[in-house]
């Protein structure tokens, strides 16, 4: 929608030169009642969605693995929750009929590259490549293309965020979540950071790599429904944030773009996080 994005253009160009423009927004967004797309890059990049209800997207990285993500998938389909898995185009290409079980049991199936490398860092030559050997792969293996893109570490440019999302149309999608189960502080340790974080509308980050991060989610899940969370994709938490009514701020047509928490700098420090 150009006309949207230049009057937004229009609309930092003006905050900017007024010296209105307002600090990063920090990264615990918990405390901001509205959330809002940036203005250069409206409803790409989500760190979180506003939604109205006590919904949450539990998301799982770095798979599949041969051994945990089966295992993760059977956990899931005794919950009856769909999650959200962000592939390693290489993994995929390895075991393949997991990811096709993983989709045909109602979970999303999104790119986080091919090989796990730091886009922030890369020519658009080779982030295009391992995009697209991923988006191939996801592809041999559902029969669906995926939408949403984690980049590795959540290490990408402002300026790749755009490009991405005109030439492959994904969404960029970070986390508001993170339990550091990467680490392998225990499973207690991930359930309790888990719970102590996640709120409405959230999105989870985990990895289905790590043997802890399995161990922990039976009590995880128990545990979120026991508070009332209900678990969607990403895909339908965003659009939950799509459908709701307009905000007095400048909406073309009466349509609010899915709400969007900023990130907190274009590369969202990977080096203290290298989660995703
Ligand atoms: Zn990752």
């Amino acid at each position: 929608m150009s006309a949207y994005r230049l009057l937004f253009f229009c609309f930092a160009i003006l905050s900017f030169s007024l010296g209105l423009e307002a600090e990063p927004t920090p990264a615990k967004r918990s405390a901001t009642r509205e959330t809002r797309a940036t203005p250069e890059e409206p409803g790409i990049t989500f760190n979180s969605v506003h939604v109205d209800g006590p919904y949450i997207a539990m998301t799982f990285d770095d798979g599949p693995s041969a051994t945990l993500t089966p295992k993760l998938l059977d956990l899931l389909a005794a919950h009856h929750i769909k999650a959200t898995f962000f592939v390693i185009g290489e993994n995929v290409a390895e075991h393949p009929e997991i990811v096709a079980r993983a989709a045909q049991e109602g979970h999303e199936i999104a790119n986080h590259s091919w090989s796990h490398p730091n886009f922030g860092k890369m020519s658009d030559e080779n982030v295009r490549r391992q995009l697209q050997q991923t988006d191939d792969a996801i592809k041999n293996a559902t029969g669906k293309r995926p939408t949403l893109l984690r980049p590795p570490y959540g290490s990408i440019t402002a300026r790749e965020k755009r490009w991405i999302h005109d030439e492959f149309g994904y969404d960029i999608i970070l986390w508001d979540v993170d339990p550091y189960d990467w680490k392998r502080p225990g499973p207690a340790v991930v359930r309790a950071r888990i719970l102590k974080e996640t709120r409405p509308g959230s999105i989870v980050l985990s990895h289905d790599i790590h043997p802890g991060t399995i161990e922990a989610m039976p009590s995880t899940f128990d545990e979120l429904e026991t508070k009332g969370f209900k678990f969607v994709t990403v895909s339908e938490l965003i659009r939950m944030a799509a459908a709701r009514p307009s905000h007095p701020s400048p909406q073309p047509g009466g349509t609010v773009p899915a709400s969007a928490t900023e990130s907190p700098s274009p590369t969202p420090s990977p080096a203290s996080s290298p989660g995703g």
